[in-house]
């Protein structure tokens, strides 16, 4: 993951949202915004946190506004939805995600999918067991990596 994390100048109003351990990764740009006088508004996510609160509060959101997302890969990626869901677009965010990001890889031969951590190059299908290597070819329709068969 990147912790190059910097400020887009020039925004209306900064939105922050972020786990509790993603919070402190935003702090500098925290302290930057509020030192220049900028408005902006942060959110919290907590374990028990319902997505629906998250959606609203991002729907709501005026024009200009710019997001930091910051969580656990795995919050990340709901949030993420969730903001595209209420019309930010990728020049109007950024995501920055810690901790383990696991991957799906479905199987060339029984199409079953199984579940890695990135940057692992391969793993046994959780269905059939046989050995699959991880590829570039991404499947929108089933959210998963294509395995082949690993060569040995
Ligand atoms: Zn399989």
């Amino acid at each position: 993951m990147s912790r190059n994390i910097t400020l887009v100048p020039g925004k209306r109003h900064y939105l922050f949202c972020a786990d509790e351990e993603g919070i402190k990764l935003l702090q500098p740009l925290i302290d930057v915004v509020k030192d220049g006088n900028v408005s902006y508004e942060i959110q919290i996510v907590k374990d028990n946190w319902n997505p629906i609160l998250s959606s609203e509060w991002l729907s709501m959101q005026k024009m200009g506004s710019f997001l930091y997302a910051t969580a656990e890969w795995n919050v990340l990626k709901k949030l993420k939805q969730l903001a595209e869901d209420a019309g930010f677009s990728e020049e109007d965010a950024q995501y920055i995600g810690y901790g383990k990001e696991l991957i799906k890889v479905f199987c060339c031969r029984c199409h079953g999918i199984s579940i890695l951590e990135k940057g692992q190059p391969e793993r046994n299908c959780e269905y059939c067991g046989l050995l699959l290597e991880v590829s570039d070819h991404y499947s929108q329709l089933r959210d998963a990596f294509l395995g082949y068969v690993a060569k040995l």
